[in-house]
């Protein structure tokens, strides 16, 4: 067994670091913030779009990806390298909506028309994707959906709701599962998987501002909004299994340990700067160095399956709830670290790390319900990992 990166793997790594030391935003990087604390902040979506586009035009945004349509042909390690800096650098621009989520459902299932009119916007970093799943009453029961989309000639017609999509109120795209089979029993066999043009007349999209204070997510209404046939991944009624392949991308795509473990430094330079740790933070420090650890190598066993072109339908639920959850520990240890003062926002000139601490704190309850929540992360482990009957 070995643990080590290729010479080719730490090169790309030391390119990386060295571009992002010189191309990434300045006062992000001085401040220590990343991508989850800035999207308050004014012109952060100028900042991220801007990034991604220099991101794309290194290739960096489709390494993986077969050489016919853009990519490169790399193992994944070159993608969790790249992940694995940009969070070391506080960096934005890596938009997973698009790279991580749609882009797979349409390499692997979409018609060659469909790869050849969006796989290049998403690799130059320019075309940037929204996810439409979740509706109220069905997030993680998402095979019940009701949004409807009603054939007409060469179209579809959708009606219906969307809710918690994730920078709507800026992406170019939506990919959208809608249910196209009212009777169809189970009812996971009645859905359909579109990709939706975000300019389209009849999309509404209203803000919901989260409990950090940041307009991240929205809700979605669509009222008569025609897709044409063209726009549909793999086949009617087939959208349920395209949605699970993108899931099991999803679950691996951000890396919460590495999120986790910068921060978890960041705090520790923080309470030292101002004599703020006692010996009590400095074991549960020890307990998290080690739960990022175990996150850290699951996820190196994930990505090292997916290499081989393995399922990681497990594995990646694990991969998830682990690296996730070590972001909530680890910002529930910087409130307690920083006391009082981890309560201030970065509008107090005595909040540590800028504010970040609380905002990241706030922000972290959201991590352990995207993508599927915890609980369904362990039915998941439970179900396909063990073989025990599903929760509920
Ligand atoms: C920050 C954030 C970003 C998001 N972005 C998007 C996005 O871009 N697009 C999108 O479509 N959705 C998005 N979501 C929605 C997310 O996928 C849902 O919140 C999630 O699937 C849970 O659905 P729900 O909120 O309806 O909760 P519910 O499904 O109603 O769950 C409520 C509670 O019951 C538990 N529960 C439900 N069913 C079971 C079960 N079978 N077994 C055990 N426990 C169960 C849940 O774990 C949870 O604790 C986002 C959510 C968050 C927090």
């Amino acid at each position: 067994m070995d643990f080590l990166f290729s010479p080719e793997e730490e090169a790309f790594r030391e390119e990386v670091a060295d571009f992002l030391e010189k191309e990434g935003p300045k006062e992000w990087h001085k401040k220590k913030v990343s991508f989850f604390d800035m999207s308050g902040q004014e012109n952060w979506i100028a900042v991220h779009r801007d990034m991604s586009q220099k991101l794309g035009a290194r290739g960096w945004l489709s390494l993986h990806w077969p050489k016919e349509y853009g990519g490169q042909e790399l193992s994944p390690f070159y993608r969790l390298i790249l992940r694995e800096e940009l969070a070391k650098h506080h960096c934005p621009g890596y938009h997973s909506l698009s790279v991580d989520f749609v882009a797979p459902a349409i390499l692997l299932k979409g018609s060659e028309e469909l790869k050849k009119r969006h796989l290049p916007g998403i690799a130059s970093g320019k075309v940037m994707w929204c996810e439409g799943l979740s509706e109220p009453g069905h997030g993680s029961d998402m095979a019940a959906l009701e949004t409807y989309a009603k054939e007409d000639g060469d179209s579809y017609v959708v009606n219906g709701q969307k809710i918690w999509t994730t920078y709507a109120h800026f992406a170019d795209w939506m990919f959208l599962l809608a249910r196209t089979d009212r009777q169809a029993q189970p009812n996971y066999r009645g859905l359909t998987f579109f990709l939706v043009d975000m300019k389209t007349p009849g999309i509404t999209v209203n803000p919901i501002i989260n409990m950090a204070g940041h307009h991240d997510f929205n809700e979605v209404f669509f009222d008569d909004v025609r897709i044409p046939k063209e726009n549909i991944v793999d086949s009617v009624n087939r959208g349920w299994y395209v949605t699970m392949a993108v899931l099991d991308s999803e679950r691996t795509s951000d890396l919460g340990y590495a999120i986790a473990s910068t921060l978890l430094d960041d705090i520790v330079a923080g309470a030292r700067e101002m004599g703020m740790l006692d010996s009590g933070d400095k074991v549960r420090m020890a307990e998290l160095i080690a739960e990022c650890e175990v996150a850290r190598l699951t996820h190196y066993h994930v990505t090292y399956m997916q290499a081989q072109g393995k399922d990681t339908s497990y594995e990646a639920a694990m991969c998830k709830l682990l690296g996730f959850e070590s972001i909530q520990h680890v910002a529930e240890f910087g409130l307690k670290v920083f006391r009082n003062y981890g309560l201030l926002s970065d509008t107090s000139p005595m909040a540590p790390l800028y504010g970040r601490i609380s905002s990241c704190y706030l922000r972290s309850f959201g991590h352990s319900m995207e993508a599927g929540t915890s609980e369904i992360d362990r039915d998941i482990i439970a179900q396909r990992g063990l073989g025990l009957p599903r929760l509920r």
